[in-house]
């Protein structure tokens, strides 16, 4: 079972994204490798929220109220990087 298996598995179980991952992996990068040729701002899963000053979460991370949870628009992607749909 992979790392992303195991944390898909808990959050089934408890019907929440984990705090704390098991595997003790910081990033979505650490966790589903990076794609330097794009950047989380191009990516479909990056939010932007606005609480006093503008701050990006990704939606496929666990989020909560800490800095710790924000990402940095300007850096590598993900694994998971999923491009915006041209209309
Ligand atoms: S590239 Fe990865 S970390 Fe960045 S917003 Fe997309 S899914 Fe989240």
């Amino acid at each position: 079972m992979t790392d992303a298996e195991k944390i898909k598995m808990l959050e089934k179980i408890t019907g929440k994204k984990p705090l704390h991952r098991p595997d003790g992996k910081e990033t979505m990068q650490e966790l589903h490798g990076v794609r330097s040729d794009k950047t989380c701002r191009e990516c479909i899963h990056c939010k932007r929220l606005l609480y006093g000053r503008t701050i990006y979460k990704c939606d496929l991370w666990h989020v909560n109220h800490s800095q710790k949870t924000d990402i940095r628009v300007t850096g590598p992607a993900c694994g998971k990087f999923k491009p915006h749909e041209i209309k």
